[in-house]
């Protein structure tokens, strides 16, 4: 099974917004929020027209990001493709 190689990359992060910072921003809706696990930067889905997580990974090449959807504790690697759960919860969480 294909693991991430990236979680070194990982930091205890927090969200840096409550929202899609690109889409606070500018205004414009979201369907559902991705936490980046390097930076804490919030952004929206690819089911999202902004598609700011996606976008955020591009500009930054941050890798690994989190669901921030509540009770989504699911992780996704843009480099390695790969989808996993973590033992711990996630930042924020109760
Ligand atoms: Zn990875
Ligand atoms: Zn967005
Ligand atoms: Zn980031």
């Amino acid at each position: 099974m294909a693991a991430c190689t990236h979680r070194d990359r990982i930091k205890p992060v927090t969200p840096r917004t409550q929202g899609c910072e690109e889409c606070l921003a500018a205004g414009t809706r979201w369907v559902a929020l991705r936490m980046c696990l390097e930076c804490g930067h919030v952004g929206c889905c690819d089911s999202s027209p902004g598609r700011h997580a996606t976008a955020h990974f591009m500009a930054t090449g941050h890798p690994v990001m989190q669901s921030a959807e509540p009770g989504q504790t699911w992780r996704w690697c843009y480099l390695d493709e790969v989808r996993w759960v973590d033992e711990a919860p996630p930042p924020g969480d109760q």
